[in-house]
């Protein structure tokens, strides 16, 4: 096996990396291979391609039965998902997100001249924080929508008394948390409605998708007629506004079949996680994102946060030497969404409210992990994050000398 011992071995000093071939984070997990090249084929004898076809309605069925929620409408990606939900719930003014978050939560409000406001999150968990939430509600506020990040559901009940006291719609981003749950209960029946994305980086995926589930039949059935082009029962009945959400047939064959393996790619992650957490545990200045095991988790992020008074590097720099090494770790959600066009120069001052994630976006990357990673590969990795923390000096020493 491939033993990392001097700092002169990492590739930034000019020897070859560690690995030959790059290491994403993010790979796809890809179910049974043949059942869904059969799925595709019967697609294709069919000949129904999109509009409600089969399999989009048994992938809607099957998340509803792994959720338990009472309906699940499936979406051509996470992003319209959340652009329909956002609508159909008549969202308007503003509406409390967090900034630690894929862009896409702040774009889906943005798109529709619903201005996002920018709440901090707490460091523990790295969800919003419902105090400060508390504090950004303003005369014009008309919803919240909190992101499960990393899978890691927010503090749900907390967030519902608020919304509840400020006559506020709740709804979850909870494109991390297929295959979750927070207080025994899956995630997906939190809020007015959840929103999972199914993009191929996602723990489940079917290329590109995204769905809207919920426990509301009027909100539901909105949805079902917005994402359809507002059309009705019958033909050439159009009885609402609405846009082209559709999921096809192809990508619904996917999420059906990787539901077959979720239970494969949940005791993959798990055990890439626990390998992680065993590697990384001795190593001052880093600490692995914890899961609570008491919970249902899909163990998709393998997220690190380094202290850099501690690990003598900083994050920015250890992510300099494990891409050298070919290791193409991330540094998610960097620099966070008030920091991004157009969101810094409607609100160039939006940090001084941000403060925790301001430091958190500074510290935490993420790892490769999921069905195409070995555990010869984890270790070859906490190897390298280990010397270069161990060698600190000389790495900090070799970076600035470079530039
Ligand atoms: C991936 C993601 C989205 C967008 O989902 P797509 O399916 O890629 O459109 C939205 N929010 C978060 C937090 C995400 O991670």
């Amino acid at each position: 096996m491939y033993t990392v011992n001097r700092v002169s071995e990492l590739a930034i000093f000019g020897n070859p990396p560690a690995f030959q071939e790059k290491l994403h984070v993010g790979r796809p997990n890809v179910g049974d291979r043949d059942r869904l090249l059969e799925r595709i084929n019967d697609i294709l004898d069919r000949k129904w391609f999109s509009n409600n076809g089969n399999y989009v309605q048994e992938f809607e069925r099957k998340i509803s039965e792994y959720t338990g929620a009472k309906h699940c409408i499936a979406i051509c990606n996470g992003t319209i998902a959340l652009e329909i939900l956002v609508r159909a719930l008549g969202l308007t003014g503003e509406v409390i997100i967090p900034s630690f978050t894929f862009v896409a939560t702040a774009h889906a409000l943005q798109w529709q001249e619903i201005t996002p406001v920018f709440c901090d999150i707490d460091p523990a968990t790295h969800t919003l924080d419902p105090n400060q939430v508390k504090r950004l509600i303003t005369p014009r506020t008309s919803g919240i929508i909190g992101v499960h990040v990393w899978g890691r559901p927010c503090q749900t009940e907390e967030l519902a008394e608020i919304a509840a006291q400020y006559n506020l719609k709740l709804a979850f981003d909870a494109s991390h948390a297929v295959g979750c749950s927070h207080n025994g209960q899956m995630i997906g029946n939190f809020g007015e409605a959840e929103v999972f994305s199914f993009h191929a980086t996602k723990f489940l995926n079917a290329f590109e998708g995204g769905a809207v589930v919920t426990n509301n039949d009027e909100l539901a059935a909105k949805i079902r007629l917005m994402k359809n082009f507002g059309f009705g029962p019958g033909y050439d009945n159009v009885v609402y506004v609405g846009t082209n959400g559709k999921m096809n047939e192809v990508a619904a064959a996917m999420g059906v079949t990787g539901l077959e393996s979720i239970d494969t790619f949940i005791e993959q992650n798990y055990r890439n996680y626990k390998q992680y957490q065993t590697e990384l545990a001795d190593i001052d200045g880093v600490k692995l994102a914890a899961y609570n095991e008491l919970e249902k988790n899909n163990y998709q992020y393998i997220i690190l946060e380094i202290d850099p008074a501690i690990a003598g590097i900083n994050r920015n720099e250890l992510v300099q030497v494990l891409h050298a090494e070919n290791v193409l770790a991330r540094r998610y959600f960097y620099p966070g969404c008030h920091k991004m066009h157009p969101y810094q120069s409607y609100f160039p001052n939006a940090g001084l409210l941000l403060p925790q994630t301001e430091a958190l976006t500074e510290k935490v990357m993420s790892l490769p992990t999921g069905t195409g990673v070995t555990p010869e590969d984890i270790s070859k990795i906490c190897q390298i994050i280990c010397l270069a923390i161990k060698e600190s000096h000389k790495v900090k020493h070799f970076l600035n000398s470079a530039v």
